[in-house]
């Protein structure tokens, strides 16, 4: 399972209730959680935990809120091409077959099966556990305005190379 603040995999977590969320963290996490009622007092927490907090929750929506990327600048998150190659290398390098691997992280055999085949797009989600478990870099940012719009500068991209972000 995936803590929903600090984005690791974790066996268990648990619900917590923070700035007015519900989120299933970690239980180092946990102790951000306003189960904890004797650090009350109407605010935050006091003192540098209420700093990582936050942090932490910008992080979580940046995550939850992929569009915003493109909506607060130009650059673009694409997928790197040849997406399918790295994911499968990375894979043989830590020695799991695709079975293996997808029970690492969670998911179905056939998905995993099917991204590597480029078949399937993966979301944010499942390209960061990826990414996490396999140490590579699925994704790169593409700098530059105007391209996703008028895209005259650029004609060795195509629009499959893109992320669908439906
Ligand atoms: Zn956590």
């Amino acid at each position: 399972m995936m803590c929903e603040m600090c984005g690791k995999e974790v066996p268990s977590t648990r619900p917590v209730y923070i700035e007015g969320t519900n989120l299933n963290v970690c239980p180092n996490c946990a102790r951000f959680g306003e189960g904890n009622r004797n650090a009350r007092g109407g605010n935050a927490p006091a003192g540098p935990s209420s700093a990582i907090l936050q942090q932490r929750l910008e992080r979580r929506e940046r995550r939850m809120n992929p569009k915003n990327i493109y909506a607060d600048g130009r650059d673009r998150i694409q997928l790197v091409i040849g997406y399918g190659d790295v994911i499968k290398e990375g894979r043989e390098a830590k020695g799991m077959d695709i079975e293996k691997f997808a029970a690492s992280i969670g998911e179905k055999k056939g998905i995993i099966a099917k991204v590597e085949a480029e078949d399937l797009t993966p979301d944010d989600k499942l390209i960061k556990k990826i990414e996490k478990a396999l140490g590579v870099k699925l994704t790169e940012i593409v700098q530059g305005g105007g391209a996703i719009g008028g895209g005259t500068n650029n004609k060795t991209m195509t629009l499959a190379n893109f992320i669908k972000k439906e």
